[in-house]
């Protein structure tokens, strides 16, 4: 089978990141900024960056209503830290009305927004990932939890207690950043399972 192609969200955040993890990964990388590229992806990422940022543009560039009903219609889609966020059902300490972050649906999650930032801003840990050998290195910068997961989500790690990796179908989410450590077993992961 030719390599999947999969769409990096391009608005803000740590999108060349991606691309490069996903090249690696075996994945035909592209950029999306517009309806048009969303259309000709079979997958989606969503960065790390700032949620409500991201929200305000998916907004302006008429991309939050095609983005939900493609991810209604079983898009597959993985999103790290804000992108994990965005692709919430639910979102707690969402930002300020009318600037704040905006669900887009993708996982049956209540996710808490800046929930580590509270209590310390970064910090990183090595923690097991159902279905990967050994441990991650997992770097949370301002990072969100978990509280929430609905019964057809599945729980890939934790830190704190709390979950930090999600999988429900086709779409994932990880409150950390694979993106940036050049360890590219989490991508593969994601292109893998657009394989089978
Ligand atoms: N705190 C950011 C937000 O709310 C996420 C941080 C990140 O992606 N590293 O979007």
């Amino acid at each position: 089978m030719s390599a999947p192609r999969v769409g990096v969200l391009a608005l803000q955040g740590d999108t060349r990141e991606h691309l490069a993890a996903l090249t690696e990964a075996g994945a035909d990388a592209v950029t999306v900024r517009r309806a048009a590229e969303l259309d000709a992806v079979d997958a989606l990422v969503i960065p790390g960056g700032e949620s409500t940022t991201m929200s305000h543009l998916l907004r302006e560039l008429d991309l939050l209503e095609p983005l939900r009903e493609r991810l209604r219609d079983g898009l597959p889609a993985y999103g790290s830290c804000a992108g994990m966020i965005l692709l919430a059902s639910e979102i707690v300490d969402a930002g300020v009305p009318g600037r704040e972050a905006l669900p887009l649906g993708g996982l049956d999650i209540t996710v808490r927004r800046n929930a580590f930032g509270r209590q310390v801003d970064s910090f990183e840990e090595d923690i097991p990932f159902s279905g990967l050998d050994g441990t991650v290195h997992a770097v949370f910068i301002r990072a969100p939890w978990v509280e929430r997961v609905g019964d057809d989500v599945e729980v890939l790690a934790r830190a704190a207690g709390h979950p930090v990796a999600v999988r429900q179908g086709p779409v994932f989410a990880t409150a950390f950043h694979p993106e940036i450590t050049g360890d590219r077993r989490v991508h593969h992961l994601f292109v893998d399972s657009l394989r089978r």
